[in-house]
């Protein structure tokens, strides 16, 4: 089959790779129909983390189920799905609290020796704890699922770690896909006021149709003394960067007692100065979605039109064109690109 690899910085290639076959009886093997292209994708194709040259890449999928081991119950071939960005048993301890982020037999698509979703097929270990099942594509198109996978689940969990409800003032610093999935999830919670945090003015036009009430474009000061001026500090703030000026943006911002919802990869943060928060009461959660867990209310939410984040995706290519997407994502051209297969 055809799938992508990654050959180096800068260089993520189609290539023919081994067919995916079922290993253990509690796998399936899923025909992708539509992948995505993740901010994790091109941080990989920037350089940085420990991929090794002729590792497959991506993490976004869904398709159809083609086969199944012999133990799995609850999806059949022929089964449209949507996989999360990690596979997870569904029965151990973390999986059944709601952290299958940590599930105890658990991994990340594309990593060494797996199939990655930017490819033709995938074998899906832990079908039953993995995959869910979606109505039919004439019922609801592949764009307003496949977010679901990892920047909507991933937004949300922001959302719900900075305690987001109907009584918050929400800031959310960052304006790719996640910062945007934040606005829908913090809207969908019934923030009272949603802040949207960025740099570039075409995305933050894309976060008031989120449900955004205001936005602030720029960096640094200047748009710390804009959010104070607005709001006088906010109860809560969805950091969705990752970055080390980012934080310090969310502390700042965040008024004594209010929360902050961490969920960008940390790139080149030094740490956080607990003494500039420890007077201030500032309470800090987040980290890796489980998305996986979330998937069931979210799927719930798009299917009875409550939730599109369908729009994230501004660039649609065919996996041939693949290399392109990584191209004009690391340019900021695109937003985040629909590989349709
Ligand atoms: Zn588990």
């Amino acid at each position: 089959m055809r799938a992508a690899v990654y050959e180096g910085p800068g260089n993520v290639r189609v290539e023919d790779v081994p067919d995916p076959a079922l290993v253990l009886d509690t796998d399936a093997i899923v025909a992708v129909t539509d992948a995505a292209i993740g901010g994790s994708d091109l941080w990989a194709y920037r350089g940085y983390g420990q991929r090794p040259p002729g590792a497959r890449i991506g993490h976004e999928f869904l398709g159809l189920v083609t086969e199944v081991g012999a133990d799995v119950r609850t999806v059949r071939p022929g089964d449209r799905v949507l996989a999360p960005f990690m596979w997870s048993c569904g029965v151990c301890d973390y999986c059944r609290g709601g952290l299958t982020s940590s599930c105890l037999d658990g991994g990340t698509f594309s990593e060494v020796g797996h199939d990655g979703g930017q490819g033709e097929a995938v074998r899906v270990p832990h079908a039953d704890g993995t995959l869910v099942v979606l109505p039919p594509a004439d019922a609801v198109p592949a764009t307003r699922l496949l977010p679901l996978s990892d920047v909507m689940a991933t937004g949300h969990h922001a959302a719900l770690s900075a305690g987001v409800d109907h009584e918050t003032t929400v800031a959310i610093i960052g304006d790719g896909a996640v910062g945007l999935c934040a606005v829908l999830a913090a809207r969908r919670l019934g923030a009272r006021r949603i802040i949207a945090v960025g740099h570039h003015a075409e995305r933050l036009h894309l976060a008031v149709d989120f449900g955004a009430s205001d936005i602030v474009q720029g960096s640094g000061e200047e748009t710390l003394e804009k959010v104070m001026s607005l709001t006088g500090g906010v109860d809560a703030v969805c950091e969705c960067v990752g970055a080390q000026a980012a934080f310090d943006d969310a502390f700042a911002m965040t008024r004594d007692g209010g929360r902050v919802g961490y969920v960008g990869v940390p790139h080149l943060v030094e740490g956080i100065d607990l003494s500039k928060i420890f007077a201030r009461n500032i309470g800090i959660r987040g980290g890796m979605a489980p998305a996986r867990a979330y998937l069931p209310a979210l799927l719930d939410a798009v299917i009875d039109g409550q939730l599109d984040p369908s729009a994230v995706l501004d660039l649609t290519l065919g996996l041939e064109e693949l290399a392109d997407g990584y191209a004009m994502m690391d340019d900021r051209l695109a937003l985040k690109a629909h590989i349709t297969i």
